[in-house]
């Protein structure tokens, strides 16, 4: 059953006709008005899964006793309310379950007020103000849930069956990477969904890092927003009509929420939380959320196509006149990060207007024209999709080359005109006018999960030293150099702050060692015998060449030093 618990200074009520038919006629006493002052008025609603009344009734009793005892009350009022619960008892088990609690109660020395079940009533009360004076309670009986059969070991062994099955991948596909250098997992318990170990989880975090900095360079505010919203704005923003079956939805406290899809709608109640003006556009706001989207587990392909990811999501406010600005600026930005990670653009892809769409004609020629003008005066391959925009918006897609020539469609540009629309979004022009503002979604990476996956095909893991999980290795030849080799490494520690440093001091041979970082695609690996230790100097295995190159210690520090800095 289910309890709503109000400490009132007073609760008045009064019978007038029976809801249900089947109900007794009330004593001319029970008619009456009643009024008690200082009371814990208990609304109770009796559920199916009650029939043991005695334990419910028991339960009830210590729950009242418990509340009363912290408000330090006498007086209780049973109050039927039939409206806490939408699965309701019969009628002879509330009936049964209030008229013991009121015997029971009363033996407990209280002063019992109980108002008549299955029917009207009008009532008024007065609730106080303070942080126990409503408290609600869901009543259950301990040992009467129906037992649950399983068994844990079984289960066990079934989830520790899961192991990635490499025999139809390519070795430099990113599942058997990604378990050579240690990165990620999956596991049937959570498909599509990465486990990150440590050194997957370093990759992830110097990527948000670099997104960060150069967003926030770029004048945009960084957000977050909860992970799990009311149904209610999934129906605003229209995602419940078009994107329900996708969604993962959950129950709190009687309300259906859903697990976010997709980071807009949130990022909607941030923009409406304050009044905007033409001067705060154009507004960039980023959002590297996480979103959940349903897909069919058959498809699911490594970090490519995964149920749980990161979306480096930001929307972008503004008016008509500032779409091709703020274009210009993303592809701009677009183009660092490219750069950065040795992608090529290779080509462009602009949606236009489909059939089924919303919006004015007006709008449409505009913002395709906004968009077409950017790609032409920047001397931009692309092709136009004609009709494949989506129905709120047209879009741009960029299509990145990697070194090894294979192309990877990561960043989007969507304008839209329907959000906007949805949550009524304002700002007050120049001319004192309430108008709607433009809104843009952009993606660089895309998903971080694919991106990585991505950057460890492009590269076959041998990310640059900034992404690189650990960065330096030194290796002793013998015993007698340890001590030289853990004075390079505190030396190399110092002069590089956060440098991700290891040693294999382990008495294998120098080749196998070597081997072994090769396949954690370490970038440097230092190998100290008698001459380095004598010379003073370094002898640096760089990743993937053969070569050994010699070093000054600071020679050492502030190459690398400066290869991360850069991020290069
Ligand atoms: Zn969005």
């Amino acid at each position: 059953m289910k309890t709503l618990n109000l400490h009132t200074d007073y609760i008045k009520f009064k019978p007038l006709k029976k809801a249900l038919k089947s109900m007794e006629p009330l004593s001319d006493l029970e008619k009456e008005e009643k009024h008690v002052e200082n009371a814990l008025a208990v609304l109770t609603a009796v559920e199916k899964g009650d029939e043991n009344v005695e334990g419910v009734v028991g339960e009830l009793i210590n729950s009242i006793k418990d509340i009363a005892k912290q408000l330090d009350v006498s007086n209780i009022v049973l109050y039927p309310y039939a409206h806490l619960s939408s699965d309701l008892a019969p009628p002879n088990v509330a009936i049964e379950v209030l008229n013991l609690a009121e015997k029971l109660l009363k033996k407990e020395n209280f002063n019992v007020h109980k108002a008549p079940f299955g029917y009207y009533k009008e009532f008024e009360m007065k609730v106080k103000g303070h942080p126990l004076s409503e408290l609600s309670r869901s009543i259950k009986v301990k040992g009467n849930e129906v037992e649950e059969k399983y068994d844990p070991q079984q289960l066990l062994r079934e989830i520790s069956k899961s192991k990635l099955d490499t025999s139809k991948l390519k070795d430099n596909d990113h599942r058997i990477l990604g378990k050579q250098m240690d990165l990620f997992s999956f596991n049937e318990v959570a498909p599509g969904m990465v486990f990150w170990h440590n050194n997957g989880l370093i990759i992830k975090d110097e990527l948000v890092n670099f997104w960060k900095e150069e967003h926030r360079k770029a004048g945009y505010q960084l957000i977050e927003t909860p992970q799990i919203l009311d149904e209610k704005l999934w129906k605003i923003s229209g995602h419940w009509e078009k994107y329900k079956e996708n969604i993962f939805l959950s129950e709190y406290e009687g309300r259906s929420f859903a697990v976010k899809p997709m980071n807009c709608p949130g990022g909607m109640l941030v923009y409406k939380n304050s009044p905007k003006s033409y001067k705060d556009l154009p507004l960039r706001v980023g959002e590297l959320g996480v979103v959940h989207r349903q897909e069919l587990s058959g498809v699911l392909a490594g970090l490519f196509r995964v149920i749980k990811f990161t979306q480096d999501d930001a929307h972008i406010f503004c008016d008509e006149s500032q779409i091709e600005g703020e274009v210009g600026l993303i592809i701009d930005m677009i183009n660092l990060f490219f750069s950065k990670f040795n992608f090529e653009f290779d080509h462009v892809e602009l949606s236009t207007r489909p059939e089924k769409r919303i919006g004015d004609d007006k709008i449409w020629d505009k913002a395709e024209k906004a968009l077409e003008n950017v790609l032409k005066k920047r001397k931009m391959k692309y092709q136009i999709n004609k009709g494949d925009g989506a129905f709120y918006g047209p879009k741009i897609d960029f299509h990145a080359k990697d070194s090894q020539g294979r192309t990877w469609q990561l960043s989007t540009i969507q304008l839209d005109f329907a959000m906007p629309e949805r949550f009524e979004l304002e700002y007050v022009d120049k001319d004192n006018k309430k108008k709607r503002p433009i809104m843009l979604h952009r993606v660089i990476y895309g998903s971080l999960e694919r991106f990585i996956g991505v950057l460890l095909e492009s590269t076959n893991g041998r990310l640059p030293t900034w992404l690189a999980p650990m960065q330096v290795r030194v290796l002793n030849f013998t015993e007698r150099n340890e001590n030289y080799a853990k004075e390079v490494i505190k030396k190399l520690g110092d002069g590089i702050p956060n440098l991700r440093i290891d040693a294999d001091f382990r008495s294998n041979t120098v080749p196998s060692k070597v081997k072994e970082a090769e396949l954690m695609k370490v970038p440097y690996v230092i190998v100290v015998g008698d001459k380095e230790e004598k010379e003073k100097s370094l002898a640096v295995r760089v990743r993937g060449s053969n070569k050994i190159q010699n070093f000054g210690l600071d020679e050492f520090i502030s190459k690398i030093k400066k290869e991360i800095e850069d991020r290069n």
